[in-house]
């Protein structure tokens, strides 16, 4: 797919989401569905956990104090947030903040997969535990993996994935933030990595075609059937 063809889906799957009843709390409880934004041909993206108050309030992901460090960070490596794309693991405000429950994160992970397939980075840095051990696919927490980068097949793609500390949770604890802005850091190294290799893709597997004596053989409400997609 062209990038501009890519970013076209990417916006069929924010009609998607916007729409999304798949966790009956967070969309009555929500504002807003916050899918994410930036650049959608980014070779950089940055996954969160969920919207906050002022996420949901506003519709964007990243726009409170966290929000704040993390432009600032972005910006001391010589980068803006126009030149990435940033998501998070939920797209809905879980009420008062509360971590997201585990339904929740299965619930909503085509979305980021789908994210990740049509924006195509080349390198994924998870922020906290949550992302982390969603695209991870293991339970260690970030304080033991934290500016590891590891290449990770995450649905269909092969991407260098990098875990760092929430800037929330930095922004409360100088070492953290140190270690953070540390980590920050060697991201322009990793970008001028070679993109990892692509595993090899799955081949689709046309239909048979039925040949013309079949096709006059299914009886007529059975075809009925299959046209309004009942099979
Ligand atoms: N924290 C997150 O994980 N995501 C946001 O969008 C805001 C704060």
């Amino acid at each position: 797919m062209s990038s501009e063809e890519r970013r076209e889906a990417l916006k069929l799957v924010y009609q998607q989401a916007r729409g999304c009843m798949n966790c009956p709390e967070l969309a009555a409880t929500r504002n807003q569905v916050v899918f994410g934004a930036g650049n959608a041909d980014a070779d950089l993206m940055f996954v969160g956990e969920a919207p906050g108050a002022n996420e949901d309030r506003i519709g964007l992901p990243f726009v409170g104090q966290a929000g704040k460090l993390l432009d600032q960070l972005l910006a001391e490596i010589g980068l803006s947030r126009p030149e990435v794309f940033v998501a998070n693991v939920l797209k809905c405000r879980p009420p008062g903040n509360r971590d997201p429950h585990p339904v929740e994160i299965e619930q909503c992970q085509s979305y980021l997969m789908r994210q990740l397939e049509l924006i195509e980075p080349r390198v994924v840095c998870t922020l906290g535990n949550f992302s982390t051990k969603l695209l991870r696919g293991d339970n260690a927490g970030i304080t033991r993996v934290h500016g590891q980068a590891e290449v990770r097949t995450i649905g269909v793609r092969a991407v260098r994935l990098y875990p760092l500390f929430h800037p929330a949770a930095a922004l409360y604890t100088p070492r953290m933030l140190e270690t953070l802005r540390k980590d920050f850091s060697r991201i322009p190294a990793l970008l001028a990595e070679p993109a990892p290799p692509q595993p090899e893709p799955i081949e689709e597997v046309e239909p048979e075609l039925l040949v013309e004596d079949e096709v006059r053989a299914i009886p007529e409400a059975e075809l009925e059937a299959a046209q309004m997609g009942l099979f």
